[in-house]
């Protein structure tokens, strides 16, 4: 097939663009470079570099590629500065996506598989959750993306356009070309790593007075390899309709710094901080349907793997894509 796949310069997208590539599918990257990174993309896929608010470039890059099938990953996804800035991700995440819904409409294509997010239900009533759960964000990303998530679903009906919606849980671990590099980095398991590499002296924990049993918030981490491989399955299986990924393991802040110690053997110091606006206490799917529907079976499921192979990665390239391990 061909793909034509927004934010392949960036870390899940990157991943995601190297899997298709190495089943013989053709890759389409559309990337800004505002997050993502050059060396991020995989010189086996055509390159654009255009931003989806340039209404105009989109369309052109559509038309031209003419794909089978879009992969939209590229949005703002910090909750943090989703919560100080509301609008930039409003406008990024929902006037970007509409626009890349606008150029599949005019270029008839349809088929869409989407990077939503668990942010979406906001603070779930049970656990594990399940697609079905109310979705009532607790930030602007969540909302940005339940809105396009909407706006796709009237797309439907409109011009046909097929989405697939794809809830990610905490997104970690690497591949040993690609692996995750933000600046500045906000994520909990990159964060417990520069530690280890001695990069950063200590790791703040953000709050320890949640209702968990070691007070840290729990999050259900999924291996970027198995990420991408749902994408795969989604598109090669012609699907429709949402799917959570996570583990369904969920694991306090304070268990992942317990295993980054192990795995990096080094001692990983944390001072606990003041909650971070906007975070659940605790998210953990279920990924019953996308293992039923998609034929979905993650291949490493284990936080340990998880870590090591982010370990693995970032000790390779210390300086993630801007130093000399690129
Ligand atoms: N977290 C933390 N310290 C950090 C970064 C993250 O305690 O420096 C916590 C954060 O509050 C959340 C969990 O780790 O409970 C995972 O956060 P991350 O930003 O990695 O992913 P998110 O769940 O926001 O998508």
């Amino acid at each position: 097939m061909k793909i034509f796949l927004t934010g392949g310069a960036g870390y899940i997208g990157s991943v995601t663009a190297q899997l298709l590539l190495d089943e013989g599918h053709e890759v389409v990257i559309f990337d800004n470079l505002e997050s993502g990174h050059r060396g991020a993309v995989d010189p086996r896929a055509k390159f654009v570099e255009g931003d989806l608010r340039d209404r105009e470039k989109i369309h052109e890059s559509m038309r031209e590629s003419r794909p089978d099938a879009v992969m939209h990953f590229a949005a703002y996804a910090l909750v943090g500065p989703s919560m100080e800035d509301p609008l930039l991700y409003f406008r990024n995440n929902v006037a970007g996506g509409i626009h890349l819904a606008e150029a599949m409409c005019s270029s008839g294509v349809k088929k869409i598989i989407f990077s939503s997010t668990c942010a979406t239900y906001g603070e779930p009533d049970e656990i594990p959750m399940t697609e079905d759960l109310p979705q009532h964000p607790t930030n602007p990303y969540g909302e940005s993306k339940l809105m396009l998530e909407r706006i796709l679903s009237w797309s439907e009906e409109r011009c046909g356009i097929e989405p697939v919606f794809l809830r990610y849980f905490n997104a970690a671990g690497a591949t040993e070309k690609y692996g995750e590099h933000h600046d500045p980095e906000t994520h909990l398991i990159p964060l417990v790593l520069s530690v280890a590499l001695g990069q950063k002296q200590k790791v703040d924990v953000f709050g320890d007075d949640y209702d968990t049993p070691d007070g840290t918030c729990i999050r259900d981490y999924i291996h970027i390899v198995d990420l991408a491989q749902a994408h795969i399955l989604a598109v090669t299986g012609n699907h429709a309709g949402a799917f959570n990924l996570g583990n369904g393991n969920g694991y306090s802040v304070k268990e992942v710094i317990d295993v980054a110690r192990e795995v990096t053997g080094c001692d990983i110091p944390f001072d606990v901080a003041p909650r971070r606006p906007g975070d659940p206490p605790r998210l953990v799917a279920s990924s019953e349907k996308a293992m039923h529907v998609l034929g979905w079976q993650p291949r490493y499921p284990e936080l340990r793997t998880i870590v090591e192979h982010a370990w693995k990665w970032h000790l390779a390239h210390p300086e993630g894509y801007d130093g000399a391990g690129k």
